[in-house]
């Protein structure tokens, strides 16, 4: 190693890397299979892609040699319109994961703290790490709930800044309830609730009926965050937005890389946002394919899903080994299914709801294995 190399920062240098998921091309080489035949249930995108008015969108893209809206204007409008947030407490940004890092880098200081409530979302505990904060862990109980007494006792006595919740949780798929979150937003630190799966809870047609976003004028420390990866198909995009409260919106301006939205994950957004049919028609679809994915994976002895309210279904895998399960579904079947080797999860898969013929095909593949 050169020593130059202890020049960096330490923690950064002592930090295990985030373990993503293969891309599309890498995949079909090592599987032999071409991507089309590749049924990919692992990252929770939507199966049917983008609507053709994105793609429309995108052909017809004009401006790729101009820098983009450093303020993301249009877009910001259209979300004004779309979920009622005036646009002041709304910003855009590379994803969701991108709002999640700028995030921790307005709030922490080396050192401080960052409540996460595993088995959840990688990135909350991996950005905090990146950015030199500490990660407070209040595990969840063995049927995912939130241990409320132990996150007040955790806050009491470590005080984190922030507190990362998602709702619907990845990878369960559970919805805390409104009085959980309220009694959240009453401990004194910011909450960031991650709605990256709301349109699937089935509480209004998109999620609307349990979404807080519309609270965050009125919530002096509540921040939640969305994306256009999962039910708009826009993941390869990378376009998400958050509503926060105003006085937390200078320090964002001020932190976020100027040219964060490119032209086209934009010009796909807008797009997206306008076609609420198919939005509507995906949310529905993948609902449907989600409690189907449910009854099939209960059909089998050794598997234990989980009631879902988001796109895929956690199930735990019983008498054999999910690592092994999911490594024979790729290779045998060129079916991807996500395992995790987090604690509290190494016995079990996480599968995306797909098409009908990607459910049918699963159980094809199961049945073939029992
Ligand atoms: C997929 C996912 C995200 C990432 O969203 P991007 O907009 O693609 O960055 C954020 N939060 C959760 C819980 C997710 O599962």
């Amino acid at each position: 190693m050169s020593h130059f190399a202890a020049l960096l920062r330490p923690h950064i240098a002592g930090m295990p890397a985030y373990t993503p998921i293969e891309p599309f091309e890498v995949l079909s080489r090592r599987l032999g299979r071409l991507p089309h035949e590749i049924i990919k249930l692992d990252a929770n995108e939507n199966p049917y892609g983008a609507s053709p008015a994105v793609r429309r969108a995108l052909a017809e893209l004009e401006f790729a040699h101009i820098y983009p809206d450093p303020e993301s204007r249009l877009l910001r409008q259209a979300l004004e319109d779309f979920c009622g947030v005036p646009r002041e407490n709304l910003l855009a940004g590379a994803g969701a994961d991108e709002l999640i890092d700028l995030l921790l880098r307005v709030f922490l200081e080396p050192g401080d703290r960052v409540l996460v409530c595993p088995p959840t979302f990688g990135m909350y505990a991996f950005d905090a790490r990146l950015n030199a904060g500490q990660v407070v862990n209040v595990p969840r109980r063995a049927d995912f709930a939130l241990d409320l007494p132990a996150i007040r006792r955790a806050v009491a006595e470590h005080a984190p800044k922030l507190l990362f919740l998602a709702t619907p949780n990845n990878p369960d798929g559970s919805l805390p309830s409104p009085e959980e979150i309220e009694s959240l937003l009453e401990l004194p630190l910011v909450v960031a609730l991650d709605e990256a799966y709301i349109e699937f809870s089935g509480a209004g047609a998109l999620g609307e009926k349990a979404s807080r976003l519309g609270e965050v004028t009125r919530r002096e420390n509540l921040v939640v965050l969305r994306t256009f990866s999962k039910l708009a198909g826009l993941a390869g995009l990378r376009v998400g937005y958050g509503g926060f409260p105003g006085w937390l919106m200078p320090a964002l301006w001020k932190a976020k890389q100027p040219y964060n939205v490119n032209v086209a994950a934009s010009q796909a957004a807008l797009a997206a946002l306008q076609d609420r049919d198919y939005l509507e028609q995906s949310m529905h679809r993948l609902r449907l394919e989600r409690d189907r994915l449910y009854e099939m994976l209960s059909e089998f002895e050794w598997l234990r899903p989980y009631p879902s309210r988001a796109n895929f279904v956690l199930a735990r895998v019983l008498g054999r080994s999910a690592a092994e399960l999911k490594a024979r579904l790729a290779q045998e079947h060129g079916i991807l299914v996500r395992y995790f080797s987090a604690p509290g999860l190494e016995d079990h898969i996480r599968v995306s709801a797909g098409r009908p013929q990607h459910t049918e095909a699963l159980r094809e593949a199961l049945r073939s294995m029992a």
